[in-house]
């Protein structure tokens, strides 16, 4: 899971998601739930707000439209960050709108909500917080673990099964293609050829689990870095700390 920037909409379809808002906020209350989903489910919104809204959350999106909370690719359902079952009102409002895979979305999220106690909820949430102060992925074994016993970081590996299946096996080998990746990139920036640091960029970019490469970023310049990097090449760790890497990173 990284962190990720919510752009503001199109005006035409924030005023679309208002109306539809407004719509809900008229509706009496026992009815809402019912409501809810007769409206989710209405033709004119799937091709007019649903569509748009998923265009616009998979060019938010990291790499080649990775889930927001497990960060593997091709992710093509709109989720509820408050399960519509849990707040009607919230159902066309943007900033509670994340992309997630479906497997994120039915098989381990679904309806599921748990508040943190004050006036938010237990899961991280992307869009709004750094996820790297709750969770700790480890790159050899792929699996996350909470930092420092965080509340959140515990619900949200469970919530989301972060660590379920093929998951931590699937992102140990996207570490091993990344550093295999950053080799090919400081061969080819040695041979001053520009078009392949390119393509090798291009490939840690969009590789599945794109958390992963973010997680090296960041762990790189973090107080743990020789410790983390010890049994790996020792210019992997002088390579995710080169400014000319981190910049095309946007880091
Ligand atoms: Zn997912």
């Amino acid at each position: 899971m990284i962190r990720i920037v919510r752009p503001r909409l199109p005006t035409e379809l924030e005023a679309s998601l208002l109306a539809l808002s407004q719509e809900m906020a008229g509706t009496p209350v026992p009815e809402r739930d019912k409501h809810t989903d007769r409206m989710w489910e209405r033709k004119t919104v799937r091709r007019d707000v649903y569509r748009p809204v998923r265009e616009a959350l998979e060019d938010m999106a990291s790499g080649i439209d990775c889930c927001m909370y497990c960060g593997n690719h091709m992710a093509d359902t709109v989720d509820h960050f408050v399960p519509k079952s849990r707040c009607a009102l919230r159902t066309f409002y943007w900033p509670n709108l994340l992309l997630a895979c479906s497997t994120c979305n039915t098989r381990f999220k679904g309806n599921k909500h748990r508040s943190d106690g004050l006036v938010g909820s237990l899961l991280i949430d992307p869009t709004r917080e750094d996820p790297f102060e709750h969770l700790d992925l480890g790159l050899a074994s792929g699996v996350y673990r909470a930092v420092e016993r965080s509340a959140k970081g515990k619900w949200t590996i469970e919530i989301c099964g972060l660590n379920e299946g093929k998951r931590p096996r699937v992102r140990a080998e996207a570490w091993g293609n990344l550093a295999d990746d950053l080799q090919g990139w400081a061969h080819a920036r040695a041979a001053g050829d520009v078009k392949n640091m390119r393509r090798k960029i291009y490939r840690m970019r969009t590789q599945p689990f794109a958390d992963v490469c973010y997680a090296a970023l960041h762990k790189a310049v973090s107080e743990e870095a020789s410790r983390v990097f010890a049994a790996e090449e020792p210019d992997v760790l002088a390579l995710l700390r080169d400014d000319e890497l981190r910049a095309a990173f946007h880091m």
